[in-house]
Parts: structure tokens; C-alpha cells; sequence
């Protein structure tokens, strides 16, 4: 007998969409193609020699505690060394007893939405966002409001009528979830005139800001202002989110959470349910990576890699594309948004693409209200310099070709 598995599985699982990215990705295994649609940090960055004598040293010197079942916050070497590494380099001020430490950022998304969120309330994301976070948020069955960006982040005044609007029917929003440095996926950064006005807006109409922060050390371009809205808050509003994926290594899943106590609290025992702790190994390298100063030692390199290949991207773009396309020009980050000038359907485009040898991901599956049919993310921090350049020509043929049928 044929069995239909789907009637066993949960309503909460055709909530989900797949982010198409993922199940592009296989595709990539398959063949040589230039891939512009993950978010993969340039593999050549990672610090392999360094990690091998750390993990040699934790082996040596702390194996029976870097083996061992650990506390669910984290582990005291890590959140100390943690704390250290955040006001160093993010300006944030915060005590040990106010951070969790989570399996990559993700899960402090998750554990945020387990912990704040009950079905049919209100939360507010940029229109577009992070594919991740909003799936995180609509298995909590939440309604999620986009609100539109523009060269400097999110239309915080936009925001502000809406708020407004839904405490007139007595609605309220729990929270803003937003990435204000070179956003996922538009590559935009919130201006510190924006930030400022988010931040009375919260402690005005009563809601809280989740800061994700994971491109806040990989801005090329100086005189920006990168200060964190959770530096920035005088009204304990922001619950601040920050991982290791882009500036060390995802392969240690680590990333972390700095909330006031009562949420540390609650994400605490969310955290114990869901996966007791985090990794107490890659904890240990990450504490001594920091006590190296791995990461700051690293960071100028990897500034320099992404911003060449930001710099060709853009250049590629501007010569393959201008009259075709707008595209957004990042400070820092992965990513770089694409808007087609014709009301074309990327998703359709994109086994066309794949055939000549570029992926892309299409911008639709990162959009709530916005009109994105005929826009794209395009990553560049992953394929070599060359790459960038070929596959932007690449596309730009594949774009010309659909456009004139
Ligand atoms: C890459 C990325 C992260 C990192 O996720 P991890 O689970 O820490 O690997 C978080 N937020 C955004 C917006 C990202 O692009």
C-alpha cells in the first residue's frame, strides 16, 4: 500500500515554504556554475591553520570540559571572552548575564519567536528581508507587516503611520525585526538619522527592535556610521542579534543573543527544550580564537576580498547591464539587490540561467507586499573575482534574451 505521508506531518509544515536557495543549491553540486544565489562566506578566509592549533590546544589542554555536557547559556569562558569581543568591536556594553550563546544565529531567531510571539499577533520585518527570519516567524503563525526600504533603510515614517493605524483599530506590533547594516537581501544600510527615529518610535508606541546584526564588522566603505541601534537605545528596546558565520566560520554554528534579563530568562529555558546548549567544542575555539584576536586580525583581509569583489561586481554590472537594470550599492555585506527595468518574472528566468551556467535567487520569495517579479539577490562574497565578472555577462545575456521574447 502507498502511503501519504503528508497526512501525518503538521499544518505548521505547509506553512514553509523551502528557501529556494537551499534547494538550489544542490544544483551546484551537480556541475561547474557560477553561483551567485547562496550567502557562503569565500571559503579561502577561513582560517584553517589557526583553528588546527586551537583545537590541538582544547584537546590538550581542556578536553574533559570541551567534550562535556555544558550550561545552557554557554559556557563562562566563551560568554566572558564573548562580552570582551562585542564591546571591542561593536561598542556594546553589556554584561555576561545578559547574553545567550546559540547554535548560529538562527536559533536566537527561533528562540525569539518561541519566546515573544503568539499566533495572529503583529510583527513588522523590511519589505524585503531576510528569507530565514520570515520563516521563523510565520511558523509562529504571526501576521508579518513589510514596510518598503529606500537607500537608507527602512521608511521608518512609513513605519510610524502604520503603528499608528493599527492602534486605532487597538492593534499593537511586538516588534521591528531588522538587519539596519548591508541588509539581506538589498545590501541597504540604515542611516543613523533612521535608527535614531526607530528607536523613539519603539519606546513611543510600546514595542521592541530585534537588531540583526551579522554584516555589522563587514563594512568596507569608511565614514559610515555602523553603531548599533542596541548602543544607540536608551530605553532597553533592542534585543540584539549577532553570529560568527560571516567573520569566522558557519561551520561552528555559533552566534549569540544580548537581551535584558526577564527575556534572558525565558530564552534560557526555551534554549534548555530545544537543544540543551550549544556546542561547548566550537565554544572553546571560538574563545580562544578570540583570544588570539583571530578575528580582528582577519577582518582588514576579508574587508579587502569582499570589497574587490563588491568593486567588480558593480563595475560588471555597469557595463553589462545599465539601461536594463537598477541595482543597489552596498557599503559592506554579501549582497547586491537587482531590479530588472521590465516587468519580467525572475523565477521564470531562472532555469534559462541555470542552462547557460548562472544561478541566481529570485527576489519574490524575500518580499511580503513589495512588487519584486523582476528583481534578483545577487551574492557576491562567494564566486572568485572572475566568476563575477563572467557570470554578470552571463546573466546579462540571459536577461536581454527573455526580454525580447
Ligand atoms: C548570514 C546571516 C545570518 C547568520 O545566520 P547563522 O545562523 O548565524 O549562520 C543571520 N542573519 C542574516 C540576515 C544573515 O544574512
Amino acid at each position: 500500500m502507498m502511503i501519504d505521508y503528508s497526512k501525518y506531518c503538521s499544518n505548521t509544515t505547509r506553512i514553509l515554504i523551502p528557501s529556494i536557495a537551499r534547494s538550489l543549491l544542490k544544483f551546484v553540486e551537480d556541475r561547474e556554475i557560477i553561483s551567485f544565489a547562496g550567502g557562503l562566506p569565500d571559503p579561502l578566509l577561513f582560517p584553517i591553520n589557526e583553528i588546527k592549533e586551537i583545537v590541538n590546544e582544547i584537546l590538550t589542554n581542556h578536553g574533559s570540559e570541551a567534550l562535556q555536557y555544558m550550561p545552557s547559556r554557554g559556557i563562562l569562558l566563551y560568554l566572558e571572552e564573548l562580552r570582551k569581543f562585542l564591546y571591542r568591536n561593536r561598542e556594546i556594553n553589556t554584561d555576561t548575564s545578559n547574553i545567550v550563546v546559540t547554535t548560529g544565529s538562527q536559533q536566537a531567531l527561533d528562540l525569539l519567536g518561541r519566546v515573544l510571539l503568539d499566533e495572529g499577533g503583529y510583527i513588522v520585518v523590511e519589505d524585503p528581508t531576510y528569507i530565514a527570519a520570515l520563516n521563523v516567524f510565520k511558523m509562529q503563525r504571526v501576521k508579518i507587516i513589510g514596510i518598503p526600504i529606500d537607500v537608507v533603510g527602512m521608511r521608518i515614517d512609513i513605519l510610524e503611520e502604520t503603528v499608528k493605524k493599527l492602534g486605532n483599530d487597538g492593534k499593537k506590533i511586538k516588534f521591528v525585526y531588522t538587519i539596519p547594516i548591508a541588509q539581506n537581501p538589498s545590501g541597504v544600510t540604515m542611516s543613523l538619522e533612521r535608527k535614531k527615529y526607530l528607536l523613539e518610535l519603539a519606546e513611543k508606541y510600546d514595542f521592541l527592535i530585534i537588531e540583526d546584526d551579522a554584516y555589522g564588522m563587514l563594512v568596507f566603505d569608511e565614514h559610515i556610521d555602523t553603531t548599533p541601534l542596541y548602543s544607540l537605545d536608551r530605553y532597553g528596546r533592542v534585543i540584539y542579534i549577532g553570529s560568527l558565520s560571516k567573520v569566522l566560520a558557519p561551520g561552528l554554528r555559533l552566534g549569540h543573543l544580548v537581551a535584558p534579563a526577564p527575556i534572558i530568562e525565558m530564552i534560557e529555558i526555551f534554549k534548555q527544550v530545544t537543544d540543551l546548549h550549544t556546542s561547548a567544542f566550537t565554544q572553546y575555539i571560538a574563545a580562544y580564537a578570540f583570544k588570539r584576536r583571530v578575528i580582528e586580525r582577519n577582518i582588514q583581509k576579508m574587508k579587502t576580498i569582499y570589497k574587490l569583489k563588491r568593486d567588480t561586481m558593480i563595475k560588471a554590472l555597469e557595463e553589462f547591464l545599465s539601461g536594463l537594470a537598477e541595482w543597489t550599492k552596498p557599503i559592506g555585506g554579501f549582497f547586491i539587490w537587482l531590479k530588472i527595468n521590465r516587468e519580467i518574472d525572475t523565477d521564470l528566468m531562472l532555469p534559462n540561467a541555470i542552462k547557460r551556467g548562472v544561478m541566481y535567487v529570485p527576489g519574490k520569495g524575500f518580499c511580503i507586499n513589495e512588487y519584486c517579479n523582476n528583481t534578483i539577490r545577487l551574492n557576491f562574497s562567494f564566486p572568485s573575482v572572475n566568476q563575477i565578472r563572467l557570470g554578470i555577462a552571463i546573466l546579462s545575456e540571459v536577461i536581454r534574451d527573455y526580454t525580447k521574447g
